[in-house]
């Protein structure tokens, strides 16, 4: 494991990560040995580098710990309740490799720890009271950090209280730590796949995480039935590019993993450095969308500041409307009438 205290070791830092080191940000430095063997020691603008070695920009104070509200939407320790259907559990703050993006910075890598077995039977006991929520995104944190049995007695009180719904397993193991995917753990796996189904929702964010081993991983839960969707994060520097976009798409699809969203990144605390001008993220998405199938493409979303929730964020192609016909822009910036 590389962490802060090895780090200097490992690789020639850059003067901005030596300033991190010399006064660190509250987001440890964890990354695990074979992420880190991905990057590219010698470029200091590598993107898996970009993504978990600390810079000294994270020290302004500037943004928000909480932009989602994620404290107001809690319904018990660990819950959150934001969208009627749909619920999150944080399952733990651990990670094996953080993330300098970490949108949920307020509760990753620090002390809550392992959700408790009494912070899953109040879980369970506010679903068992609301049959609206059809889905569950186990989250944190990463899930698979969690030990075999916590996993277990997790996934079994779940299923056994309400069989009805979805899970969401929301990881990004499967590209900092694939050998996590042992025999053993899909074991557990797959005693606990009936029912509603297992979603895998992974985060990939640039075509070099997707080695043969991250793929095989994911293979293992493709190979049981578990779909697979992609979340990635839209970052300066690591993919803010259509070429790189383009390429992370296809090479996901290519490896039956869907892209779902692309995310515009928040206003959290520590990461500025690493947002794209929301403007260029249009651009961006408008390009994209040129290049891409409809399966390829994901959607480009923003989470609102002040709790507002996700919105999708796609060039607006109806450009007029009137009493008996609407205007649209083609892609390729044509006017056409459609009538109402
Ligand atoms: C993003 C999110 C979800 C899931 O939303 P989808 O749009 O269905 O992927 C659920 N709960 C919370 C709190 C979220 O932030
Ligand atoms: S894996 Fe997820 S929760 Fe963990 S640091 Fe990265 S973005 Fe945050």
């Amino acid at each position: 494991m590389v962490t802060k205290d090895n780090i200097e070791e490992k690789l020639d830092l850059t003067e901005s990560e030596r300033k991190w080191l010399e006064n660190p940000s509250s987001l440890p430095l964890l990354v695990t040995d074979y992420f880190f063997s991905l990057i590219d020691k010698n470029n200091i603008d590598d993107p898996i580098r970009r993504q978990v070695i600390p810079q000294s920009e994270e020290n302004r104070g500037e943004d928000f710990l909480d932009p989602l509200l994620e404290v107001n939407y809690s319904v018990t320790e660990r819950l959150i309740h934001h969208y009627n259907n749909r619920c999150a559990l944080l399952t733990t703050d651990r990670c094996f490799t953080y993330c300098r993006h970490c949108f949920r910075r307020r509760f990753t890598g620090t002390s809550s720890g392992a959700i408790s077995t009494e912070q899953i039977d109040d879980a369970i006991t506010y679903l068992k009271a609301h049959n609206e929520v059809k889905e569950l995104l186990l989250t944190g944190g990463d899930l698979f950090t969690l030990s075999n049995e916590r996993l277990e007695y997790l996934f079994k009180s779940l299923r056994e209280a309400r069989k009805d719904i979805i899970l969401r397993l929301c990881t990004r193991a499967v590209a900092t730590a694939p050998e996590r995917f042992d025999d053993s753990l899909m074991e557990i796996i797959k005693k606990y796949n009936f029912g509603a189904p297992f979603v895998l929702m992974a985060q990939f964010n640039h075509p070099v995480e997707l080695t043969d081993k991250a793929i095989k991983a994911v293979s293992r839960f493709i190979d049981i039935g578990i779909p697979a969707y992609n979340q990635s994060v839209l970052l300066k520097g690591v993919n803010d590019n259509v070429d790189i976009l383009e390429e992370l798409s296809n090479k996901l699809m290519y490896n039956r993993i869907k892209p779902y969203y692309l995310f515009q990144g928040d206003q959290v605390c520590g990461t500025k450095h690493l947002r794209v001008d929301i403007v260029k993220g249009l651009e961006i998405e408008k390009e994209l969308r040129k290049r891409l199938s409809g399966l390829t493409m994901p959607q480009y979303t923003a989470d609102l500041p002040q709790g507002g929730g996700k919105v999708i964020l796609t060039e607006n192609y109806l450009k007029e409307i009137h009493e008996d016909h609407v205007v649209f822009e083609t892609p390729d910036g044509e006017r056409r009438s459609y009538p109402r």
